[in-house]
C-alpha cells in the first residue's frame, strides 16, 4: 500500500488528486513553484463528466457555490445574433472563475491535511527511487510522484520523451466584463457561442461579482511570442470584430484588459507512467480548448488514479489500469476537440450554411454524449 505521495504542481490536476488521496489516508506533499496561488482571472466550464466526480469526493458543493449554473447554451450568428442552435444544460454544468476554482481546491485540500509547499520548484527527480529535489534544497523520498506541472512540463519531456508542445494554429483572446455590458436579448446571461468567419466567440457569467468571461479564438498561422499568456492590444483585438454585431463590439469595448494566448497541444505519450512517476492533466495531454475539456480531463485523471490506488494494493496493476483507461479517453477527447476547432472556424460562405444546419441538428446529441461519460461506472466494470 502506498504511504507517501509527492505531487508536482498545484493546478487543477495536482490539487484534485492531492485532495482525493489525502482523503484516503495517504500522506501527500504538493510542491508548487509559485509563491501563492496566482491563477489568472478567466472563466472555465466544468461539465457533468467532471462535476459528478467532484461531487463524489465531496468537493462540488463549495466549488459550485462560487460558480454559476447557466442552464442553457446558444450558438448564434456573429452578425445578427440569431440563434442557430440551442440546448438546455442541466445543473451539473457549471461556469466559474479559475481563481475561485483553484483557491477552493487549495483551501479544501489544506483543511483536509494535505501539505502544500509553495515557492518550491521541483528541479529534478530520481524516477526509479522516487526522490524529488526541490529549490528549497530538500530531497525527499516517496512511493509515487505525480507529475501535474502543466503544458510546459519539464518532466514530461525528460522522462517520457516525445514532441514538445506544438502550436495548434489558433490564437485565443480573453477578457472579463460585467453583466451590465451584456447584449440585451433573451439568453444573453447563459452560455453563448457566436460563429463568425474564421473565428468564434464565447461568453458566460462566472458566478461571483456579476463578472462575465469572454473568449475569442481565431485561426492563425504563426505564434512567435515567447510567453503563452500576455496582455494583448485592445484596439488590435477590436479590429478583428469588423462586421460583427454592434452590441457584441460594445460589450468587448467595456473590458479593461485583454489577454492573448497561443494554443498549443501535445500528443499523449505511449504510457502515462514510468517507474515511480505518473502523468496527469496538461502534462500528459494538453488539448485545443474547443470542447472545454482540458480541466475536466485533469479532474477525471485525478479521480481515476486516486480510485485505483485505493482499490488495489498492487501499484503497478493500478497504474496499468490508469494508463489503459486514461490514454484511450484523452486521445479521443483530443481528437474530438481538434475536429470541433475545424467545425467552429469554417469561413467559406458555401460551407457555413451546411455547418449551421449540422449544428442545429447535432449539437444536443454530441454535447450529451460528451458530458455523459461516467468514469465511476467504468471503474466498477
Ligand atoms: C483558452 C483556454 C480555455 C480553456 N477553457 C477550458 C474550459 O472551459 N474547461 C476546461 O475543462 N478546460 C479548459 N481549458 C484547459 C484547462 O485550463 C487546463 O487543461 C487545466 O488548467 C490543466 O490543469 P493542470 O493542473 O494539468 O495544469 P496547470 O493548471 O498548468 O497547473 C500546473 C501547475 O504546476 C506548477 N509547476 C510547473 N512546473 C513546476 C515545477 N517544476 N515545480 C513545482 N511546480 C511546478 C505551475 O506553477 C502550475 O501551478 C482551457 C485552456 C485554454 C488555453
Amino acid at each position: 500500500m502506498l504511504k507517501r505521495v509527492a505531487i508536482i504542481g498545484a493546478g487543477i490536476s495536482g490539487l484534485t488528486v492531492g485532495y482525493a488521496l489525502t482523503k484516503k489516508g495517504i500522506q501527500v506533499d504538493i510542491f508548487e513553484r509559485s509563491q501563492s496561488i496566482d491563477e489568472f482571472g478567466a472563466g472555465i466550464t466544468l461539465s457533468k463528466n467532471a462535476t459528478s466526480l467532484l461531487d463524489d469526493i465531496g468537493l462540488l458543493g463549495s466549488i459550485a457555490a462560487k460558480g454559476y449554473r447557466p442552464l442553457g447554451s446558444y450558438i448564434r450568428d456573429f452578425k445578427t445574433t440569431k440563434v442557430i442552435s440551442s440546448m438546455k444544460l442541466d445543473k451539473n454544468f457549471i461556469t466559474i472563475d479559475r481563481r475561485n476554482l483553484v483557491e477552493e481546491l487549495f483551501k479544501r485540500s489544506q483543511e483536509l491535511g494535505c501539505n502544500i509547499l509553495l515557492n518550491n520548484t521541483i528541479e529534478s527527480i530520481d524516477a526509479s527511487k522516487g526522490i524529488v529535489n526541490s529549490s528549497s534544497n530538500s530531497h525527499a523520498k516517496y512511493d509515487l510522484i505525480l507529475i501535474c506541472d502543466g503544458i510546459n512540463s519539464i518532466f514530461r519531456q525528460s522522462l517520457f520523451g516525445g514532441q514538445k508542445p506544438k502550436f495548434a494554429g489558433y490564437v485565443a483572446w480573453r477578457g472579463m466584463t460585467t453583466k451590465e455590458a451584456l447584449p440585451l436579448y433573451e439568453g444573453s446571461l447563459k452560455a453563448n457561442i457566436y460563429y463568425g468567419p474564421g473565428a468564434h466567440f464565447v461568453h458566460y457569467p462566472t458566478g461571483l461579482d456579476d463578472k462575465i468571461n469572454f473568449l475569442m479564438i481565431e485561426r492563425s498561422s504563426i505564434w512567435t511570442e515567447e510567453s503563452w499568456k500576455l496582455e494583448g492590444d485592445k484596439s488590435d483585438f477590436l479590429n478583428r470584430f469588423e462586421g460583427w454585431n454592434k452590441d457584441i463590439v460594445s460589450m468587448l469595448n467595456s473590458a479593461d484588459k485583454i489577454y492573448k494566448w497561443g494554443i498549443f497541444e501535445r500528443s499523449l505519450p505511449k504510457k502515462m507512467f514510468s517507474e515511480k512517476c505518473v502523468l496527469l492533466g496538461d502534462a500528459a495531454h494538453p488539448m485545443v480548448p474547443f470542447l472545454g475539456q482540458g480541466g475536466c480531463m485533469a479532474v477525471e485523471d485525478a479521480y481515476c488514479l486516486s480510485s485505483l490506488i485505493n482499490v488495489t494494493k498492487d501499484t503497478h496493476k493500478a497504474l496499468t489500469k490508469y494508463d489503459q483507461l486514461r490514454n484511450a479517453r484523452c486521445k479521443w477527447i483530443q481528437r474530438r476537440s481538434r475536429l470541433q476547432g475545424i467545425f467552429n472556424h469554417v469561413s467559406s460562405p458555401l460551407i457555413v450554411p451546411i455547418r449551421n444546419i449540422l449544428a442545429k441538428f447535432t449539437m444536443k446529441f454530441s454535447v450529451e454524449k460528451l458530458h455523459s461519460y461516467d468514469l465511476i461506472t467504468e471503474l466498477r466494470s
